[in-house]
């Protein structure tokens, strides 16, 4: 059974009981977070080739005897190691003004030194994209920091082609240094891009799974439950019969009354997990309301899906839940321990081909209905025919 995984802070596993501490919090949704690391590794590695690219152009100036750009690019070389440094102790904000001031000055200062053909103003350019999408602000302060950006280039171009450049080169070798500009910049362009797109895609993944699963227990919600079901029956991934179990927690008003909805809501965890890995990989659990859980079990009999809710059963009245209480009378009386033990009653129906997926569902409530009547913590089979007349299927 897949489900996004939560295991609540402050909850520590023994042998077959689960202490919970009160207090304890959710953790946040880890897909986000990977993604953020990927885009800051990616942006740490980009450090270390521009670190290597200005390397290499020192090389070059050294060999042309150029001093004043052997200079600033060592300045770019450290600049760029400082950066990298700075990503990988999380001052990521300091770490991205520092990149995008040795590029303004670096650009500036070469495009002054070689003149406007050298091409070295082509990465004033590359930092457009960054200036809108990677710096916050409202789109005025974009707009802004881009016209910025345009007067600069602007006085750049009108100022260096006034005045004479500093180091004179030939014209096959100036035209060389601006196609290695040209190549550099579409590089750098073509990198941010791509950890853009990255970035969106994750981020787009990190919502879609947002929006399929219940908050609390990390199940599929009920949205995301009744599209598994209509892939499943499209797909006649059925088999045999398609079952649905609707189980509700016995009780649970005292679990809430007795040591607060805070520790209720982690005993809800506890309950999710343990009929998640009592299900098999093929079947869905969906936290279908407040302590109702819905499984689906495609593929399987009446006997089969019997014995399903039997083990489910089995498994939440094997739970062992201390909890600190929470209640403020017990509290002052000195926080001692509470047991909960815990019950479930599930109903059992067949989705019978012809019928709704709420049909077989009414049908389970009605069994579990009985259950409760019966006195709580039992398995009830709906038995019943589904109603001919339900022939719209999900
Ligand atoms: P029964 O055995 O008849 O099912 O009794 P019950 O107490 O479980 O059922 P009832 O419907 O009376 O109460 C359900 C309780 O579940 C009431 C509500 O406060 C609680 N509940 C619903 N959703 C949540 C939740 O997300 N967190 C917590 N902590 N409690 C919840
Ligand atoms: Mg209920
Ligand atoms: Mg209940």
């Amino acid at each position: 059974m897949q489900r996004a995984g939560l295991w609540p802070n402050g909850v520590r596993q023994t042998m077959n009981s689960v202490v919970i501490e009160a207090g304890a919090t959710q953790v946040s949704d880890g897909e986000t977070r990977t993604a953020r690391r990927a885009l800051w590794t990616m942006l740490h590695q980009a450090c270390i080739a521009a670190a290597l690219a200005h390397f290499v152009f020192l090389l070059l100036f050294a060999y042309m005897g150029l001093t004043l750009l052997v200079w600033a690019n060592i300045g770019g070389v450290v600049l760029f190691i400082c950066s990298g440094l700075l990503l990988l102790r999380r001052r990521n904000a300091v770490a991205m003004a520092l990149v995008v001031g040795e590029i303004l000055l670096h650009a500036s200062l070469a495009s002054a030194l070689l003149g406007w053909e050298s091409g070295f103003h082509y990465y004033l350019l590359t930092l457009a994209g960054p200036l809108v999408v990677g710096a916050g602000g409202t789109t005025m302060n974009k707009l802004a920091r881009l016209l910025a950006l345009g007067v600069a280039y602007a006085a750049l171009d009108a100022w260096t082609r006034q005045v004479q450049p500093v180091y004179r080169l030939d014209p096959g070798m100036l035209a060389s240094i601006r196609y290695l500009n040209i190549a550099g910049m579409l590089a750098i362009i073509g990198f941010v891009s791509l950890t853009y797109a990255r970035l969106m895609a994750s981020a787009e993944g990190a919502l879609q799974t947002l929006a399929r699963t219940d908050a609390l227990t990390g199940l599929h919600n009920r949205r995301h439950l009744l599209e598994i079901v209509r892939t499943t029956r499209s797909a006649g991934a059925d088999g045999p019969g398609l079952y649905v179990l609707l189980c509700d927690v016995d009780h649970f008003k005292k679990v809430n009354d007795t040591n607060g909805h805070e520790m209720g809501d982690l005993v809800l965890q506890r309950v999710a997990d343990a009929v998640t890995t009592t299900v098999r990989t093929t079947d869905s659990v969906a936290r279908w309301g407040g302590e109702e859980f819905i499984v689906l079990l495609p593929g399987a009999g009446r006997v089969g899906a019997m014995q399903m809710a039997e083990r489910i059963r089995g498994a939440v009245a094997a739970l062992s839940l201390h909890g600190h209480l929470l209640h403020a009378d017990a509290r002052q009386a000195g926080g001692s321990l509470a047991s909960i033990r815990l019950t479930i009653t599930i109903g059992v129906a067949r989705v019978e081909p012809a019928e709704t997926i709420d049909a077989a569902i009414a049908r389970a409530d009605a069994a579990l209905y009985r259950g409760k009547a019966a006195g709580r913590n039992r398995v009830v089979d709906a038995g019943d025919a589904a109603i001919p007349s339900f022939a719209q299927a999900v």
